[in-house]
């Protein structure tokens, strides 16, 4: 999307290294407890329940069914944790805003996500992912606010760009205009799809760019 900074080859080819390397399932954390040790950098993935997060994990690790496309919304209140070669971690974050969920189970995902994202000091950036064609929803608000309390830095990674239509212009231009509101927010949302493929060699040169040599 427009003001995203060029890319060098050299970066494209870091993010391209770092995903063709070994990507390995670390662990699911269902509770704070379970958290393993803050070693190391790690970027995370959150968005709404169907917003298209496996998809594009999978998309950008390459693996079909590293992160579970899930076709029932909202069921696992889970951090899951992969491994890139000891270099960075990538951690997928329970789906969130799925209207059938419980106020017990949202109460559990909210202490969930409140534990992981205070003082997780590897925590290099969460990467939240919204819907290209629907834009920012109250529940993706809440997580950025949150964010911003932690001050935890944050993109917005728009997903199935591959579906937009012609009229959808001015949803990216409110979306940019909101994003100003967020202190922690990088200031440009991303343009993706895990479809099509579009905008996944750049969000790997920009995770490499938070990955240990
Ligand atoms: P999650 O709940 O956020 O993990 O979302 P999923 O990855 O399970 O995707 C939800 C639905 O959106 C599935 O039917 C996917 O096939 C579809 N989807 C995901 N990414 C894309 C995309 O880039 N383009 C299109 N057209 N569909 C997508």
């Amino acid at each position: 999307m427009e003001g995203e900074p060029e890319f060098s080859r050299e970066d494209l080819e870091n993010g391209r290294l770092l995903f063709a390397g070994p990507c390995d399932f670390m662990l699911g954390v269902a509770s704070a407890k379970q958290l393993p040790d803050a070693e190391g950098p790690e970027i995370a993935f959150a968005g709404r329940s169907n917003v298209g997060k496996s998809s594009l994990i999978n998309a950008l690790t390459g693996r079909k069914t590293l992160a579970h496309v899930s076709n029932t919304p909202g069921r696992t209140a889970q951090l899951n944790f992969f491994d890139l070669s000891g270099r960075l971690r990538l951690v997928d974050m329970p789906g969130y805003g799925y209207a059938k969920v419980s106020k017990t189970e949202r109460a559990i995902w909210d202490g969930l996500i409140r534990d992981y994202l205070r003082g997780r000091a590897t925590l290099q950036c969460v990467f939240v992912l919204v819907d290209s064609r629907h834009g920012l929803k109250d529940s993706d608000r809440e997580i950025m606010e949150l964010l911003d309390e932690t001050a935890v830095p944050y993109r917005v990674i728009l997903t199935k760009a591959d579906k937009r239509g012609a009229g959808d212009e001015a949803m990216l231009a409110e979306i940019a205009g909101e994003l100003r509101k967020f202190a922690a927010a990088y200031p440009q949302a991303f343009l993706s799809s895990a479809e099509k493929g579009h905008g996944i060699a750049e969000l790997r040169a920009i995770a490499a760019g938070y990955a240990e040599n």
